[in-house]
């Protein structure tokens, strides 16, 4: 399970700090050190565990900190706080545009687990909110990835639109979103082309699908397993399609879970959902409190 370092190494210093009736500035230097070395072996962003710090001594070796009354015990909540923050205070919810269908744009590099998770957010919106989501197949260039596509809407039980190979990806996008309208699906999500790497080519034909459908959401979907490089992944994309939030997968995997503690710092955009296993149920709403909670025990 990802964190399980970052809380095996942060529930001994928290063990320690605890257990004291009185902290004083020195225990709160430890403590600090302990936590940073931690999160950079989680491979969080050297710059975020430098910022994180700086406001963690801050707010901990204040007055109120040291003479409370359970000072170990403060200074623990003022981790945690931070560490919500962190990764974006309270969760965000899914967008719904004011005039039915809100269409999303799943995009993301191949093999971070977009297509699996594009049936993964179909299956929640129709269990959480009852909606009805149509699922549409725009990666023309991997008749496998279309396929895979189609068997998930047909485990759902959900409509997929696909033209095959042969069409452009803006026409695809725009032409389900009409069928949409005339089917009375309140959700599209479309399934976007991935690459190895980012390169200029896919930014160019993800930029054009979203001119011209203009989606409610645009969730990148990355892969935690790949650590720092889920960063900068994020960053490249967020650049050029400025996306509204972040599915993080294999999150049940043994991962440091840096990924997750720096890219809403990074990139300022939320993480909203985690992939917790391969199975269409296995996706939950990403809580940062609940979040912090797991890695400090
Ligand atoms: P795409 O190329 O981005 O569309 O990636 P896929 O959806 O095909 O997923 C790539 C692989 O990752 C597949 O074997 C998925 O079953 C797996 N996968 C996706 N999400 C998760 C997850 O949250 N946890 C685990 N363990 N595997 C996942």
């Amino acid at each position: 399970m990802a964190f399980e370092g970052l809380a095996d190494r942060l529930q001994g210093t928290i063990k320690k700090i605890t257990g004291k009736g009185k902290v004083t500035e020195q225990d709160v230097k430890e403590m600090t050190r302990e936590v940073r070395l931690a999160l950079l072996e989680a491979d969080v962003n050297f710059k975020v565990v430098k910022d994180l710090i700086k406001r963690i001594k801050e707010r901990a070796i204040g007055q109120e900190v040291l003479q409370g009354l359970n000072p170990g015990q403060q200074v623990i909540k003022v981790v945690k706080e931070e560490l919500t923050e962190l990764m974006g205070g309270e969760q965000s919810k899914i967008a719904v545009a004011n005039k039915p269908p809100t269409v999303i744009m799943m995009v993301g590099l191949q093999g971070a687990g977009k297509t699996t998770t594009t049936g993964k957010l179909a299956n929640h919106l129709r269990k959480k909110y009852n909606r009805n989501p149509m699922l549409v197949a725009a990666d023309v260039y991997r008749p496998a990835a279309i396929n895979q596509l189609e068997t998930l809407g047909k485990q759902l039980d959900m409509p997929v639109y696909s033209k095959g190979t042969e069409a452009n990806p803006v026409d695809i996008a725009k032409e389900a979103i009409d069928q949409a309208k005339e089917d009375h699906k309140d959700y599209v999500i479309i399934d976007t082309a991935g690459r190895l790497h980012v390169d200029e080519g896919l930014m160019d034909e993800l930029q054009q699908i979203k001119d011209t459908v203009q989606p409610d959401e645009i969730f990148l979907v990355v892969d935690s397993m790949t650590g720092q490089d889920a960063v900068n992944v994020a960053e490249s994309f967020d650049e050029q399609l400025d996306i509204s939030g972040v599915v993080l997968t294999k999150l049940d995997g043994d991962t440091r879970g840096g990924a997750a503690l720096s890219i809403k710092a990074v990139t300022g955009k939320p993480i909203k959902f985690a992939g917790m296993g391969e199975k269409l149920d296995q996706l939950e709403a990403f809580h940062p409190d609940r979040m912090a909670s797991r890695i400090l025990g």
